[in-house]
Formats: structure tokens, sequence, C-alpha cells
């Protein structure tokens, strides 16, 4: 029996590309019904992220013509890991395998061919991986390229050169379920999630149309979100930088006893501002670091809920 497929397709103001994407997908899920790859009842869930265009009026109408796309929308905009999470746990009780990738066709939608011959292997989750990334300006790659090795060096477990274009299973879905957090970086959490998993490969395209969603400051924001989630390191490090600067600090005193004691000429104007600015710069730059930490606490105890619904088309 062919598995019930969901693909969950966060949109956010995506009124440009949705008929093409809406197009393309229609067109693949059919093909695989055909081959009996999936089951006949598989959906394509377009996830409204709070829209100010016609994107959910869009969804809504691709609903009334074709029960193969669903719809659920958010009760407004909380950003592409919340609608992306809406998005499966709305899926999960509905089927047994999702599929989630961005609205733009920047994701190959063939490299679902790749992720269903690796499911059939007993796979619970596939990640999809960039080959290559040409199709982004040489400082998004850098920044890239340096965020998944920082991540490394921190200790937190991600899949290089993967965003979230995934497959879960229903077990690894209802195992992300019982993640409460609510900063959320599905990209490190679902490799806690554990269970068998394997790597797919493909090229990542140019967005199709539309602009990113994702300005650089908002880029900077998650990537930060993503280090100060999963990794204590930073803070462990502050201690660190702190004792050396303490161990300097006896050199230095060192240094103005010996030229008190042996009359060397002490001219102490310029470095003594400038150490006592820069120290000061560490200890605001530390208590920053802390209060980011803080921050997320505050988030966390709060437990507000992450996303709220407002409409659900499934048929
Ligand atoms: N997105 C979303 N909510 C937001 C911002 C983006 O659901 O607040 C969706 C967007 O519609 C797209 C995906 O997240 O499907 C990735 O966004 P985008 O392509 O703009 O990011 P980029 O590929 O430029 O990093
Ligand atoms: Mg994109």
């Amino acid at each position: 029996m062919p598995e019930r497929l969901y693909m969950v397709i966060p949109c956010y103001n995506e009124q440009e590309v949705l008929p093409e994407t809406a197009k393309r997908l229609k067109a693949k899920l059919e093909e695989l019904i055909r081959r009996e790859r999936i089951a006949p009842d598989s959906r394509i869930l377009l996830v409204d992220d709070g829209s100010r265009d016609k994107t959910w009026a869009m969804i809504s109408a691709l609903h009334r013509k074709d029960k193969l796309f669903s719809g659920v929308k958010l009760s407004r905009n909380r950003g592409h890991q919340n609608a992306l999470l809406c998005g499966l746990m709305t899926a999960k009780d509905l089927c047994d395998i999702t599929i989630s990738m961005d609205a733009d066709l920047q994701d190959d939608i063939d490299v679902i061919d790749g992720f269903l011959e690796e499911r059939a292997k007993g796979c619970d989750v596939v990640y999809g991986v960039r080959s290559d990334r040409e199709s982004d300006s040489a400082f998004k790659r850098a920044t890239a390229q340096g965020f998944y090795k920082g991540m490394k060096a921190l200790g937190v477990d991600v899949v290089y050169n993967h965003a979230d274009c995934r497959l879960m299973s229903r077990r690894a879905l209802e195992g992300l379920a019982r993640f409460p957090e609510t900063n959320l970086f599905l990209r490190g959490m679902v490799p806690l999630v554990g269970y068998p998993s394997a790597i797919v490969t493909y090229k990542r395209a140019e967005r199709f149309a539309g602009e990113s969603k994702y300005p650089l400051k908002k880029m900077l924001a998650f990537a930060w979100d993503g280090v100060t989630s999963f990794s204590v390191k930073p803070l462990q490090l502050l201690g660190g930088t702190g004792l050396t600067i303490a161990a300097l600090s006896l050199l230095f005193s060192l240094y103005s006893l010996l030229a008190y004691l042996l009359g060397w000429p002490f001219r102490g104007w310029g470095p003594l501002m400038g150490s006592l600015w820069f120290l000061a710069g560490v200890i605001l730059a530390a208590l920053g670091l802390v209060g980011a930490y803080v921050g997320k606490i505050y988030a966390e105890v709060k437990q507000r809920p992450r996303f709220l619904t407002e409409a659900l088309l499934d048929e």
C-alpha cells in the first residue's frame, strides 16, 4: 500500500509564484499517484502565513477547484519556521509522510523521487541537501558556509547545506510534536528527533518569481537564533575570555611595578584609556550575550502558542 503524502508549503505573500508552484506540484503528485508511489488521497497543503496579498484567496480557489489542494491559514504572520511547524502539525494526523518545501520553486520538485526511495528503504527523515550554491550570491554563499562551520564548532548537530526541504514520517512528526520550544529552529530540532535518516542532494534554483522574504537582517537574526537555541558554548567562552583578560591584566601590573622600581619612563594615558574602554566594551558585550539567553528563557517561560490557525481546508 503506497503511503499518504502531504506536501507542506509555507507561503507568505507568494501570489506571484503560487500559480506556477501549484501547477508543477500538482503534475508531480498526479504522476506519483499514477505510478502508485503515493496514495491517491495525498495532498498539497499550502500554509498561508498571514499573507497580505491574494495568497489565501488563491489557496481557497485552488481547493475549491481541486481537492488535491488543502490549505491552512495562520491567524497572522508568524514567520517561516512557525508556519512550517503549523503545516507539519496539521498534516501529522492526516498522513503517513510529509515533504516540506519552499513556495518559490527554489527546491527541485524532482527531489521528491529520491525522498520516496529513501523512505521505501525505511528512513523516517530524509534531508534535502543543496549540491551547490551557484544560484546564491557570493556573499550569501560565504555567510552560509561560515554559519554551518560555526554551528559545528559550537557542537550543534545540523546537516550541512540543508534548509527546510525534507521528508518526515508520521513517527518523526510525533517526535517533533514533543518539542515544546518557542524559539523554533527546525533544522536543529529534527536531527534531535533521531530515527533512521538519509540525505538526498539536489541543485537549488533561483527564486521563480517575487522577492525573497528573508532580507539580510532576518537571515542574521535567524542564524543567531540557531546558535543560541542550541548551544551554550558562547556563555562558556565568555568565562574563558574573562580569565584571559584577568591574566593579561596581571602582566600589565607586573610591567608597571617593574617600571616603577627601575625608574623607566612611564607614559600611561593612552594605554589606560584604551584598556578602560576595551574592558567596558567586553563587559557590555558579555552582558548582551547573557541577555540574549535570558531573553530566550523569557520567551520560553511565557509559553505562548507558536501559531493559531484561522482556517483549515481539507477534504
Ligand atoms: N515564508 C513564510 N513566512 C515568512 C517568510 C517566508 O512562510 O514570514 C515562506 C516563503 O513564502 C517561502 C519560504 O518561507 O515559501 C522561504 O522564504 P524565501 O524564499 O523568501 O527565503 P529565501 O529562499 O530567500 O531564503
Ligand atoms: Mg526562497
